[in-house]
């Protein structure tokens, strides 16, 4: 259950700082209810995402990506931008608005499928689909085949959602639950890319559990929550697990399912009921199904701005 409350508070205002969700997965046993609660202040307005969410889930996985690193298409007309708070950085370079920057996705499929957050005209919060959605992944000791496994799913997310995914490289970056989503000595003056980062056990599970990842969607809300938008999010993979997986054919599929999943919180799904799709918590789903698509290709229609 996510609920979203703004609370306003004066007068110009921008928001800031949510992480969205700690997602997580587990093996084996039945996953225990756990609140998790991320509460985002600001200045002037404060959104509070709450997540009363499974402590762990489970995921599933495939992939087609599509845009190559460094893409720099021509920005499009953009309108004049609202002066907003310092710590927002300019409009990308490779903005294109007002076009988004891969077709959205028509799709007839339908489904269950959730949403971490809505606006309040009921619309999901998501990317802006006409800039494209940045990664770097830490490759420190990362599992063979877990950098392929992530591009892969990263293809397969763009093709469902519409949203364009730019491989910026390798980073040394670690995942870390107070990351700035801004910076400049690192990634110069834009969103920092979406992190994926590959973890121990220990870095991501209380004691006795077996998550399998973690994600961390990043929101930020400057004129209100309907200007809400994911900027950039971080994902933790259990460097241990997906190394064991990935050497099993057996347990390979699931791999790549728990990947989709994540990267489905990433870009704004929440889990579901039905154990038919990779967004439900805890079942071996190692696929995309019509929900998981219906829900993919929503967050992929989301709302383009001219102000980050
Ligand atoms: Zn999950």
């Amino acid at each position: 259950m996510v609920i979203i409350a703004l609370d306003e508070g004066g007068s110009v205002g921008f928001v800031e700082r949510s992480q969205a969700e700690r997602r997580d997965r587990r093996r084996d046993a039945p996953p225990p209810r756990r609140p998790v609660v991320d509460v985002t202040a600001g200045v002037a307005i404060a959104i509070v995402l709450v997540f009363v969410a499974p402590a762990a889930l489970r995921l599933v996985t495939p992939g087609v990506v599509l845009v190559p690193g460094s893409a720099a298409p021509a920005a499009g007309t953009v309108d004049p931008t609202p002066q907003l708070g310092p710590e927002y950085p300019p409009l990308p370079a490779d903005s294109r608005y007002p076009s988004r920057v891969l077709p959205p996705v028509r799709t007839a499929a339908t489904g269950d499928h959730a949403y971490i957050g809505t606006r309040p005209d009921g619309s999901p919060i998501a990317f802006d689909p006409c800039r494209p959605v940045h990664f770097v992944i830490n490759q420190d000791e990362v599992p063979d085949a877990g950098g392929q496994l992530v591009r892969a799913a990263m293809a397969e997310i763009s093709a469902a959602t519409g949203l364009a995914f730019v491989d910026d490289g390798a980073t040394s970056e670690r995942i870390s639950e107070d990351r700035e989503p801004v910076q400049p000595v690192r990634y110069g003056e834009r969103w920092a890319p979406v992190l994926v980062d590959w973890v121990d056990d220990a870095e991501i599970t209380a004691p006795g559990e077996e998550l399998f990842g973690v994600t961390f969607p990043h929101v930020i809300a400057p004129t209100g929550t309907a200007s809400a938008r994911y900027v950039t999010g971080s994902v933790g993979l259990n460097r241990a697990w997906f190394a064991h997986a990935l050497g099993d054919p057996a347990e390979a599929a699931v791999a790549r399912g728990v990947l989709l999943h994540e990267l489905g919180h990433l870009v704004g799904l929440d889990h579901v009921k039905d154990p038919a799709q990779v967004m439900h918590a805890t079942s071996d789903t190692v696929g995309l199904a019509d929900g998981d698509r219906a829900g993919l290709a929503a967050v992929g229609a989301g709302a383009c701005h001219a102000d980050t």
